[in-house]
């Protein structure tokens, strides 16, 4: 579930001429599900309590999201 909420605004950028019509925005700093935001796991190993990074975050607790917009030419246009 998603704490942080951002809002983005889909504008077309300025292109310059056609080619790429992709834009990547990154929403960073959302708190990982996964580990709950704690980056490691506590795993019992021979015994001993010995801290996991967690796979999802590579230990880092938070997450990024790249959210990527591909611009078309539109359907819908009236003939
Ligand atoms: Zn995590």
């Amino acid at each position: 579930m998603s704490v942080k909420s951002d809002i983005i605004k889909v504008t077309p950028p300025a292109f310059v001429g056609g080619g790429n019509l992709k834009e990547d925005i990154i929403s960073s700093g959302h708190s990982c599900g996964y580990c709950h935001g704690n980056g490691f796991f506590w795993s019992e190993e021979l015994r001993e309590r010995v801290k996991k990074d967690c796979p999802v975050c590579n230990g880092s607790g938070k997450l990024d999201a790249v959210i990527t917009i591909e611009w078309k030419p539109s359907n819908n246009h009236q003939k």
